[in-house]
């Protein structure tokens, strides 16, 4: 058995994309970028299709790389890449991922490469609605609009998408949500009336798919909820079920007095005789160091806090009298069915959000998969990864 493991339950995040889905009339984009959220990246996106995605998104085109030298043939969209990285343009106009375009600099990189390539690149022309990342600016679009509706008329590209990214998706019936879907559509129709009239036109993200039906146009790119994790937590769960579980098992336990100080700088103190137990876990692992006295955790059942600092390594539980032994199961979170803490506790006692809980696991956790049989369909399932 493992010392410590993420492990995930593909079958939820088939069913996450089961439930997603018959919430809308749109086709359904599984994000899996920063490795499927640190659940896997192939893994996730083959429980996603299993449940009925038809698209897989990423940030990075290395990302994409990877989805296709697995073996998946989807479509594949990529967002952010700089033109110093033309091998992997290259790389990826010829495996057909599809690539975002914001600027007409960024496009005649895209053109540059496609030159060289027998097939044409497969473009998403984004609009800046208000989020100021990424896309054209409205007094931008009008010029990349023309210059990619003419390399369309030349064959080089294919024009498949137009989209663009929410602001405040996540607070329901916030007014910016109103305003993007509005330059949203100006965008489309000065599109239309330059003659680009792509089939995929994408603004919603896990958020919006659940709230905000104005917002899902031909297809919704869901991230966190694939995952299981509510996108509006003040909203419930919205029927989703969080798919990580990540456990450790205990390195030591031991009896010490009242007054001792534990872990660097003695930030805890113990105020009685009590036992103490050693959870192989740190920050190296992706257990933030300011979740010092903070991180909660489940043990033999109960909840307990951390104790005194998070070190590269390990940290340590003040258990009390509890009856723990080296070698039993501490879970940091869960679905939270048996009372474990879940990644919405740990981002709520750290002060951030579930998405970064689960995303920063390290990569010195293996990934261990449930629910394998629903997802792949041959026997090249692997066991874990890393
Ligand atoms: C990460 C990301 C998503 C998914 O967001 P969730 O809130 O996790 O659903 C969608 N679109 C873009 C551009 C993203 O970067």
């Amino acid at each position: 058995m493992l010392r410590s493991e993420a492990i995930v339950d593909l079958a939820a995040i088939r069913a996450n994309v089961e439930t997603l889905r018959s919430g809308t009339e749109a086709e359904l984009m599984a994000v899996v970028k920063a490795d499927g959220y640190g659940h896997g990246l192939v893994p996730a996106a083959r429980a996603a299709l299993a449940g009925g995605a038809r698209w897989l998104g990423v940030a990075m085109i290395e990302e994409a790389l990877a989805l296709r030298a697995a073996g998946i043939r989807e479509p594949v969209l990529a967002w952010l890449w700089t033109r110093q990285e033309t091998d992997e343009l290259r790389l990826a106009v010829d495996a057909g991922i599809d690539l975002t375009v914001s600027s007409t600099a960024a496009l005649e990189t895209v053109l540059a490469t496609a030159a060289e390539s027998a097939t044409p690149a497969r473009l998403h022309l984004k609009i800046d609605t208000g989020l100021s990342r990424n896309g054209a600016t409205p007094a931008d679009w009008p010029a990349l609009v023309t210059a990619a509706g003419r390399a369309a008329a030349e064959g080089t590209v294919d024009i498949i998408g137009i989209w663009s990214h929410l602001v405040s998706a996540d607070v329901p019936d916030h007014p910016t949500t109103k305003s993007q879907i509005e330059v949203f559509t100006e965008a489309l129709d000065i599109a239309a009336a330059l003659g680009v009239r792509p089939q995929i036109r994408h603004l919603a993200n896990s958020a919006a798919t659940v709230t905000e039906p104005a917002a899902h146009f031909d297809l919704v790119r869901t991230g966190v909820a694939i995952y299981g994790l509510s996108p509006v937590p003040e909203r419930g769960d919205f029927g989703l079920v969080p798919a990580m579980t990540l456990r450790s098992h205990l390195a030591n336990v031991k009896r010490v007095p009242g007054g001792t100080g534990v872990s660097y700088g003695h930030d805890y103190l113990t105020d009685r005789d009590t036992t103490l137990a050693l959870v192989p876990l740190g920050y190296a692992d992706g257990i933030a160091r300011n979740a010092t006295n903070l991180g909660p955790v489940s043990i033999g059942g109960r909840r307990y806090r951390i104790s005194g600092r998070v070190a590269m390594d390990q940290f340590v539980v003040d258990v009390g009298d509890a009856a723990v032994s080296e070698g039993d199961e501490v879970i940091l979170f869960g679905p939270g069915t048996a009372g474990e803490p879940t990644a919405q506790d740990w981002a709520d006692a750290l002060d951030t959000i579930h998405f970064e809980i689960v995303t920063r696991i390290g990569a010195r956790v293996p990934r261990t998969y449930r629910g394998l049989d629903q997802v792949w369909a041959d026997d090249s399932k692997p066991a874990s990864t890393r």
